[in-house]
Parts: C-alpha cells; structure tokens; sequence
C-alpha cells in the first residue's frame, strides 16, 4: 500500500484510492474529479498516475533546453537546476 500517487492534474490535491463496488478508482480529495477505474487497486493506481501530455512536455522542455538547462546558471536558490524544479513541481514536491 505505499505506492505513490501523483497529485490531482487538474487542482494539484490530495488523491485517495476508492473501491467501488466492483472497481478501483483514484479520486482528488479536494475537487473530487476521478480517474479512470480499473479491477485492481494497482491498476488503478497506474492510470491514475499515467500522464503521457507531462511526458511529452516534458521531454520537449529537455530536448529545447538541451544542456543548458542543467548548467549551475540556471540553479535556483538550493542549488537545484531549473529542470529539477520543474520535475518537483511536476511530481507535486514544490
Ligand atoms: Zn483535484
């Protein structure tokens, strides 16, 4: 039970696995949007946490900054680059 699950991807809260009656489902706490359900838990777990439009972004941020975007100039305050702040942010750690 310690798989992690992103934040919601439209307000950024909380998510809580739900089990239907017979299905499971990952709801947002705070705006109460569901993600797809699924017969598993960890199945549901995987949609939920699945965003391929993050992925793409992400990787066309990485393939324009190319190198650039890990130099220490572009560090933030704790010395994180501006690409390990992105993925924080991404992942729901800001
Ligand atoms: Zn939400």
């Amino acid at each position: 039970m310690n798989e992690k699950l992103k934040p919601c991807p439209f307000c950024g809260g909380i998510p809580v696995i739900y089990n239907y009656p017979s299905a499971w489902c990952v709801i947002c706490k705070d705006c109460r949007f569901d993600g797809p359900t699924d017969l598993g838990w960890s199945g549901a777990i995987e949609l939920w946490n699945t965003r391929p439009r993050e992925e793409i972004l992400i990787s066309t941020i990485k393939s324009l900054m190319g190198e650039a975007i890990t130099q220490d100039a572009f560090a933030d305050d704790e010395g994180r680059s501006l690409l390990d702040s992105a993925q924080l942010i991404l992942d729901g750690g800001a």
